[in-house]
C-alpha cells in the first residue's frame, strides 16, 4: 500500500519476521482486515538462509527463501494490502500511537491493540576492524557491536553475519569468489555457515572462544563434531579471543595471524527490545511477557525473538530464540486479542541440526550448563543404534541425559528430574527423539515417568533394545532411595 500520512487500525504487528509475518498471516485467514504488518526489510525464511548460501539443498541461492508478499498462489488475496514499508521509530502505548518512518516519508498510526514481533539482532564483539567508513554495507537494519547498535552498513567489507536476505547475499557472493573463511562461534549458526561455505568449496577456519565447540552439547559429544569438521579439512580454534579484524583476516590475542578473505560472525544475538524498552514496557533482556504473550502494558503483546518467557524445567526467564516458537506465540497472541483463551505452555530452549553429515539434537541444559547454574547433576549416557547392531547399514550414535540429583527450592527441580537431552547421530535425524524429549523435559518428567513412554521397534528403523527401557534401570541404581 502507498504510505499514506495517517492510518487508523484495530491492530498494528511490527516485525515482518515468523513471528510479524504469522500474526498478520492469522489475522488475514480468520477473516480480520483491521490490521497493519510493518516491515523494515524483505521477509525471508531465516533458518533456510545457510543452506541457500551452501547450494547445495537449494541450488537456486538466497533469492528462493525470500517471501513475496505479493504472490497470490500462497497467500490471501491482496496480502500486501495492509503492508507498511518502513520502521517504527517511536511507539506510545498509552496513546495507542505509533510512527512509522520510511522511503516516503513518516505515517503516524493509531491502534487498539499492537504485537511487537520486532526479532534480535546479531551481535558482534567490539574487536577493532570489525567496523570501518566504506559505508559498503546494507541499510536499514542493525547489529549490535558490542554494547553500541550500529548500522550494518558500518560494518567493514570483509566483515559479515548472517540474518537477513540481505546478508545471505552477501554471503553468497563471498562464497562465489573467496577461498578463504573465518568463521567465529559454532552454535547452530555457526556451524551450518562452516558447512555452507565448505559445500561452496571454501577452506574454513572455525574459531571459537569457549573450550569446545557447540556449547549446546557437553565436551565428549561435542569433541564427535570437531572431529567431523576436522575430518572435512575444517581448522578448529578452541579457547581463542579474537584481537583484530585486518584486511588480511584476523589476529588472535597471541599474535597469531589467521588469513582469509572474510571473516563471518556467528557470536549470537540480542532482542530487539529498544522501542519496548523507549515505550516504558517491562524489559529485562527481553520484553517481558506473560503466558498470554501479554507486555507490562494490557493492550501490547510481544512475540518472538524479542520476548523473554519462562524456561519449562527451571521456571526461569529465557530467550528462546526459536522461529516455531515464534509462530505459536503468534497464535496466542492473535487469539488473546479476538477473545480466545489461549495460552503459550512454558518452553524450553533446543538446537537441531546436521554437520557435515553428523546430526546432533539438544533440548534444554546440557550437564555443563546445570552445572554452571549451580544444579547437582548428573548424565546418563547410552550408544544408540540406528538400525539392529548387526545390519550392515547400521550406524552407531549416542545419546546423553542430564539428570537433577537433588532437589533445588528455587527452581522447583526434583531428584530425578530430565533437564536436557543430547543426541549425535549418523545418517538419521534425530528429530523425533528431540521432540519427544522436548515434551519430556518441558513437562518435568522424571527418568522414572519414561516407564510411561511407549517404543516401538521395527528392524529397519531401530534397534531392538529399548533405550527408554535401559534409562530406567540406569536410574533405577541412582534414585532407589527416593
Ligand atoms: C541462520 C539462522 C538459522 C536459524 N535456524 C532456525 C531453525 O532451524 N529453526 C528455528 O526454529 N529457528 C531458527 N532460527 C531462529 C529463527 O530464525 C528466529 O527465532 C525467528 O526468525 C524469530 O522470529 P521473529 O519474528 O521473532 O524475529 P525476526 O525473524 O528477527 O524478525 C523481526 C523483524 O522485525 C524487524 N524489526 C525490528 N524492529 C522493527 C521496527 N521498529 N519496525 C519495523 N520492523 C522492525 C526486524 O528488522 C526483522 O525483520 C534461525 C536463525 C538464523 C539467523
Amino acid at each position: 500500500m502507498a504510505n499514506p500520512k495517517s492510518l487508523k487500525r484495530k491492530i498494528l504487528i511490527v516485525g515482518g519476521g515468523p513471528g510479524g509475518r504469522i500474526s498478520y498471516m492469522m489475522l488475514r485467514n480468520m477473516g480480520i482486515d483491521d490490521a497493519v504488518l510493518v516491515v523494515n526489510e524483505e521477509p525471508t525464511i531465516i533458518c533456510s538462509l545457510p543452506y541457500a548460501v551452501g547450494r547445495e539443498l537449494i541450488p537456486e541461492g538466497p533469492e528462493k527463501v525470500v517471501v513475496d508478499l505479493s504472490r497470490p498462489e500462497k497467500l490471501p488475496p491482496d496480502t500486501m494490502k495492509d503492508v507498511l514499508i518502513g520502521e517504527v521509530t517511536s511507539l506510545d502505548v498509552e496513546g495507542h500511537r505509533a510512527v512509522v518512518t520510511g522511503r516516503e516519508g513518516s505515517v503516524e498510526v493509531t491502534f487498539e491493540k499492537a504485537i511487537l514481533a520486532p526479532g534480535a539482532v546479531p551481535w558482534i564483539p567490539p574487536v577493532p576492524g570489525v567496523l570501518d567508513d566504506s559505508d559498503g554495507g546494507v541499510d536499514g537494519t542493525w547489529v549490535w557491536y558490542g554494547k553500541e547498535l550500529v548500522p550494518r552498513s558500518s560494518l567493514a567489507s570483509n566483515v559479515y553475519s548472517l540474518r537477513g536476505a540481505h546478508d545471505a547475499r552477501a554471503l553468497d557472493d563471498f562464497a562465489a569468489k573467496a577461498q578463504k573463511a573465518v568463521v567465529v562461534g559454532s552454535g547452530a549458526i555457526g556451524l551450518e555457515i562452516v558447512e555452507a561455505l565448505v559445500h561452496r568449496g571454501l577452506t574454513v577456519t572455525l574459531l571459537e572462544a569457549l573450550p569446545h565447540v557447540t556449547s549446546a552439547l557437553d565436551a565428549p559429544l561435542a569433541a564427535r563434531l570437531e572431529d567431523r569438521l576436522v575430518s572435512r579439512g575444517v581448522t578448529v580454534g578452541k579457547g581463542i579471543a579474537l584481537a583484530e579484524v585486518t584486511s588480511t583476516g584476523v589476529t588472535l590475542d597471541d599474535g597469531t595471524a589467521i588469513e582469509a578473505h572474510g571473516v563471518i560472525f556467528a557470536t549470537g544475538v540480542r532482542p530487539n527490545a529498544e522501542l519496548a524498552r523507549q515505550a516504558g514496557l517491562s524489559v529485562d533482556r527481553g520484553i517481558i511477557v506473560d503466558e498470554t504473550m501479554r507486555t507490562s502494558h494490557p493492550d501490547v503483546f510481544a512475540v518472538g525473538d524479542a520476548a523473554e518467557i519462562i524456561d519449562g524445567p527451571t521456571g526461569r526467564r529465557v530467550l528462546p530464540l526459536i522461529g516455531t516458537l515464534a509462530m505459536r506465540q503468534a497464535l496466542v497472541a492473535v487469539s488473546r486479542i479476538l477473545g480466545m483463551p489461549m495460552t503459550a505452555a512454558p518452553a524450553t530452549p533446543w538446537g537441531v541440526s546436521e554437520t557435515l553429515g553428523l546430526h546432533w539434537a539438544s533440548v534444554g541444559w546440557t550437564e555443563e550448563a546445570a552445572t554452571a547454574m549451580d544444579l547437582a547433576v548428573t548424565s546418563l549416557a547410552l550408544p544408540y543404534n540406528t538400525r539392529e547392531p548387526y545390519m550392515a547399514a547400521n550406524r552407531e550414535g549416542l545419546w546423553k541425559l542430564t539428570v537433577a540429583t537433588a532437589p533445588d527450592e528455587k527452581t522447583g527441580i526434583r531428584p530425578g528430574q530430565i533437564l536436557g537431552f543430547q543426541a549425535l547421530m549418523e545418517d538419521k535425524s534425530p528429530l523425533f527423539l528431540a521432540e519427544r524429549f522436548l515434551d519430556i523435559v518441558t513437562r518435568r518428567e522424571t527418568v522414572m515417568d519414561l516407564a510411561r513412554h511407549h517404543f516401538i521397534h521395527s528392524p529397519a528403523h531401530n534397534d531392538v533394545n529399548d533405550p527408554y527401557l535401559q534409562l530406567l534401570f540406569m536410574a533405577r541404581k541412582l534414585f532407589m532411595s527416593h
